[in-house]
């Protein structure tokens, strides 16, 4: 299968990039990946995205931006890319499924997921207790005692939002000090319903059907103990989902695709956007915004090319037919 614009990842970056090409009249083609509508589609409520007053669930606006897309001509596709050979034009793409896709440019739009504690428990007790969405799920730890797990603007930033609900908040952190911005740090010793475990960690989630406690680590001491708790929170960073590109997309020292302020990687016809990309703001905005800023991109390199292309077709048939007054 051919297309002249490929769009790698289903979430704001990547649809908002297919309503730009489509409406371009590119007929893109959306790889949507295991989450279609991305990250923004599991959160319930989104009060921050410009035109919704009252707000809108995340799901409903990764809907809607997808049938935007759809309406001029995105097409979508459930798989996952694999890898890319850019040793030929146009870009090979192989997928999960055993298909092999081809493209002209290609928009890689693929996120960054939360990192997870990796510890016994956690993956068992997933969405039992344990989340990495406060914004989606402090609603069901009302009146409740949870930790959360980190010491960055994050676990900061969305423990605050948690004491909305939830009668204790327990911070663990690893080190003696946060890392998080100073205006968070005051807010978070303020408020009455925060307090700090330092120099630990979590070893192990409890609970049978749902989270019970927390085995915690002493990491100066090493003594062990277990904190009866009903919610862990992970906020220990975000890991950015372009594993499958090393070796081909220049990538920092922390995994993201290096762009430029055109969303231009490496190599000629693959722009990137959205989280992967960006590890500063990681807002559904703006990832938008790099989506379009990405499409447009795509469209203006596309055009070169195919300009290009004509005018060496035009110079070889003026060489191969020379003009009548040469005979
Ligand atoms: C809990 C939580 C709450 C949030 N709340 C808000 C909020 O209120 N407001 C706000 O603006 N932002 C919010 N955000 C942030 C927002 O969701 C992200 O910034 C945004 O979704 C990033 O968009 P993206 O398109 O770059 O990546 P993502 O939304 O992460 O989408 C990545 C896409 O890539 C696909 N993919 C990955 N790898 C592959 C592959 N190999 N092949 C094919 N497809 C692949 C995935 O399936 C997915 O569709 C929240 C995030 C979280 C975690």
């Amino acid at each position: 299968m051919h297309n002249k614009v490929l769009i790698i990842g289903s979430g704001p970056a990547g649809l908002t990039a297919a309503l730009y090409a489509a409406r371009a009249n590119l007929e893109p083609l959306v790889v949507r990946g295991l989450q279609p509508g991305g990250l923004i589609a599991t959160t319930s409520e989104v009060e921050n995205y410009p035109g919704f007053v009252d707000g809108v669930g995340g799901y409903e606006l990764a809907e809607n931006m997808e049938k935007q897309a759809a309406r001029f001509g995105a097409q979508s596709m459930d798989t996952l890319i694999t890898g890319i050979d850019a040793s030929q034009r146009p870009f090979v793409l192989s997928t999960d499924s055993g298909e092999t896709l081809t493209a002209d440019t290609i928009i890689v739009s693929t996120g960054a997921s939360p990192r997870k504690l990796g510890v016994p428990g956690e993956d068992r007790l997933a969405n039992r207790g344990v989340s990495y969405c406060a914004t989606c799920d402090g609603f069901f730890f009302k009146k409740k005692r949870v930790v959360v797990v980190g010491g960055g603007n994050s676990a900061l930033d969305e423990g605050l939002f948690l004491t909305r609900y939830v009668d204790e908040l327990i911070i663990v952190h690893r080190r003696d000090e946060l890392r998080a911005d100073p205006i968070l740090q005051e807010r978070a010793f303020s408020n009455e319903k925060m307090r700090f475990i330092w120099d630990s960690t979590v070893d192990e989630v409890l609970g049978d059907e749902k989270v019970s406690g927390v085995k915690l680590r002493n990491l100066k001491t090493g003594e062990t103990s277990e904190l009866a708790v009903e919610g862990v929170f992970p906020y220990i960073g975000h890991l950015p989902n372009s594993k499958v590109f090393a070796g081909l997309l220049t990538l920092d020292e922390n995994g993201y695709i290096v762009a430029d302020a055109r969303q231009r990687t490496n190599i000629e016809g693959i722009f990137a956007a959205g989280d992967v990309v960006d590890h500063v703001y990681r807002q559904a905005i703006t990832a938008a915004g790099e989506g379009c800023k990405a499409a447009m991109e795509a469209t203006w390199y596309l055009s070169e090319q195919e300009h290009a292309t004509k005018k060496a077709q035009s110079e070889t048939e003026e060489v191969s037919s020379p003009a009548l007054g040469q005979w």
